[in-house]
Parts: C-alpha cells; structure tokens; sequence
C-alpha cells in the first residue's frame, strides 16, 4: 500500500536541489567558519552566502538574519533576547515590562512566555475570536509605556488561521511614534507562512521574524531570526557567532540547505500557492462528498496549506490511529504535543467545545500532493469514518 502524506505542516521533505547543494558541506567542504585558513574561508562564504539569500527573500539586510537551531530557538530568542536586552538598558529603573502574546501561539512563543511570566514579567495572552484572529482593538488596549514585544504569529499551524500582520505592524508603530520610543517591539513567527505568504518584513512592518527550515523543504534543526541586533540580548554566549547574537560553531550543511531552500520557495511561492490551494479545495469537495457532515474549523482564508476537519463519530488520538494504519498521515496539530496527545488548545480558545476539539484533525498539503493522491486518501479516510459508525 502506498502511503500518503497529508501532514507537511508538520515537516517538509527536503527539496533535492536542497540536498545536493548541502551534500559537500558534510564531507568536503568540512571547514569550521571560524578558522582562518582556506578550509575555514570556504565554509564562512557559503553561511554568508546563504545569510543572503535569507536576508533577500525577507528584504532584510545581511547582518539581521541570525541562524538558530529551528523555530522554537529563534522563539526563544526573541521573546528572552528582547526582554533580557529592555531589562538591561532599564536596570536600576525598577520598570516591569510586559509582553503579549497570542492565545494560539505556538508552545515555543506561550511556553517562553509562562517562563517569562514566573521571572517577574507581566504576560497578556490576547483572546481569539472564532476564526482564530485576534481582537485588533483588545491588542491596541493593551500597548502601554512598559510593552516591550508584540509576538503574534503569521499562520497558525493548526488551523491555517493568518493574522493581518501588516495591519497589526502599523498600529504597533503608530504606537510607538507617538511615544517616540523604541518599544514596543513587533515579533512574527512565520515558519507556516514563508512558503505561500510574501514575508517581506518592511511591508509586514515586523522587527523580528521566525523562519523554520523544516517547513520550506529545508532540513530540520534549522532556523532563523530576523532581528535589529540593538534590541536583542543572546541567549547562548560563547565564541561569539552570528554576530555575538548566537554563539556556537555555525551548522553549515544546514544553513546552506536553509539559504536555497528560502531561495527556491520565493521563487515558486505564487506557483505553489496556486498549487496547493486547488489540491485544497478539490480535497475538501470531495471529503465532504463522503463524509457530509465533516466539518471544517476554519474555511480557508490566506495560508493555502492546511485544513483543520471536525469528524463527528470519531476521537482524535484514535482516529489519526485508524488513519495512519490505512497508509494516511495527517496529525492533531502541534506535531511536538502529539505522541501525547492532548485536546487542541487552540481549537479550545477558537471557542469550540470539548466535543469537537475531541474529534478534530488537521490535514496539510505540499506543491508535491497530487489530486490522485487526495483520490486515494479520501477513499481511505471515508472507510475509517464508515468503520466506527
Ligand atoms: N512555530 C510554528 C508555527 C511551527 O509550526 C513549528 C513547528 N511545529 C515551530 C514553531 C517549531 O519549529 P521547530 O520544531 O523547527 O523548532
């Protein structure tokens, strides 16, 4: 039986031009950047070649993309970067900052943000409303004089939701001239978006963004942070790389495999959007005509690649279960929560009952998913669904 992937939320293959450009960087081209002699100056080339191609895909400059280990680093290090950096220039001042985040936040951003809360840091995390957005006036209520970041992310990862970024980066900065401040500052995590959205960061008026190698036929394990280094404290000190921001020997094979990846997904970004969002559409026709009273948490509305899906009869854990013995991958969500599989808080905060967020399961497809491929998976999903009943 052929298996059928439905889960590039999750993680991506890694493109083959991707993976031939990275290839010599393990055997070959072994230098460590940081050494002086040809071996070193080969490897240091292709980092920055690479923090160009990254920096050109965002419109941001060579010395704002600092390479992290994934989504989850660059995360952290945005929110403890940011907030460590504030509390150092106000030290003495007795001023507690505050943070705010989203309520469907990835656990990288709430996580920190908790973590943040227990050292003395005020944490909002912003309600969402049905459609998973959230509430642009609740947010404007909330920046005052002592908010130092803003992180809301671009695309949800469990729903496909995808906040006004650029309109939310207009308020923050109109809040910010009037109190002519450096602060509040605006982070994005785009890992979900960068494939189909334009992530440019002067037009989403963001000051920090999340890039996730593993969503953009990157390998895993690799990541970045568009940031202004004066607002960022580094959370890893050492040899001092990644221009102090990010100490330890850079990951080669991974950065260069990062660079082409952002640089082949720019390229193709209309042509895959286009792609995917009939693949999408054609699935959700088709499912529905099997299953009518399947139910979408969210109707599709600007990320192209996931669809979240209520089955009435069915219980999460035990239907991903079911699905996954007939050949077909899809998940709960969070791909890092599901081996233990716990309700969907994001689906909870969306406003669904208990019931429903029990009976959900996310779907997600890539520029290689084809209609016959979604043929097959919906033959298969309607034969799990008729088993139970
Ligand atoms: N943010 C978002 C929106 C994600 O989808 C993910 C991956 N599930 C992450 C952060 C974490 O990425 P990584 O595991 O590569 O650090």
């Amino acid at each position: 039986m052929k298996k059928i992937y439905l889960d590039y939320a999750a993680s991506t293959p890694v493109g083959e031009r991707v993976l031939s450009a990275m290839v010599p960087y393990f055997s070959v081209k072994y230098g460590n950047p940081g050494s002086l002699h040809s071996f070193g100056q080969e490897a240091v080339s292709a980092v920055d070649k690479s923090r160009e191609s990254v920096g050109k895909s965002i419109g941001a400059g060579f010395r704002e993309v600092i390479f992290t280990s994934g989504a989850t680093e660059a995360n952290n290090l945005a929110l403890r970067g940011v907030v460590d950096q504030f509390k150092i220039q106000n030290s003495g001042l007795g001023i507690r900052p505050k943070l705010i985040v989203s309520a469907v936040e990835h656990e990288s951003v709430l996580d920190t943000a908790y973590f943040l809360e227990r050292r003395g840091v005020e944490v909002v995390v912003l309600p969402v409303d049905e459609n998973g957005l959230v509430d642009l006036e609740k947010l404007e209520k909330e920046l005052n004089e002592r908010t130092v970041l803003i992180s809301v992310m671009y695309v949800n990862n469990e729903t496909g939701g995808t906040q006004p970024i650029a309109e939310i980066g207009k308020m923050i900065r109109n809040f910010r001239n009037s109190e002519t401040a450096s602060y509040p500052l605006f982070h994005t995590d785009a890992s979900q978006a960068f494939m189909y959205l334009d992530c440019d960061v002067r037009k989403l008026g963001v000051d920090l963004m999340t890039l996730s190698g593993q969503k953009i036929y990157g390998p895993k394990g690799i990541g970045a942070l568009y940031v202004n280094s004066k607002f960022l404290s580094p959370q890893i000190t050492g040899g001092g790389q990644e221009f102090g921001l990010r100490s330890g020997t850079e990951n080669v094979p991974q950065i260069v495999g990062l660079g082409k990846a952002a640089e082949i997904a720019c390229l193709n970004r209309e042509k895959n959007f286009k792609h995917v969002s009939k693949i999408r559409d054609y699935f959700w026709k088709e499912l529905k005509k099997s299953i009518p009273d399947a139910e979408l948490n969210l109707p599709p509305l600007g990320a192209p690649h996931i669809l979240n899906v209520y089955f009435p009869s069915e219980y999460t854990g035990e239907f991903l279960v079911k699905l996954d013995m007939e050949g077909v991958a899809a998940s709960a969500g969070s791909a890092c929560s599901a081996r233990a599989f716990t309700p969907s808080y994001v689906l909870k905060s969306m406003g669904f009952p208990e019931e429903r967020v029990r009976g959900s399961v996310r779907f997600s497809f890539g520029p290689q998913t084809t209609k016959l491929e979604i043929n097959e998976a919906v033959r298969r999903i309607s034969h799990c669904v008729i088993m139970s009943v």
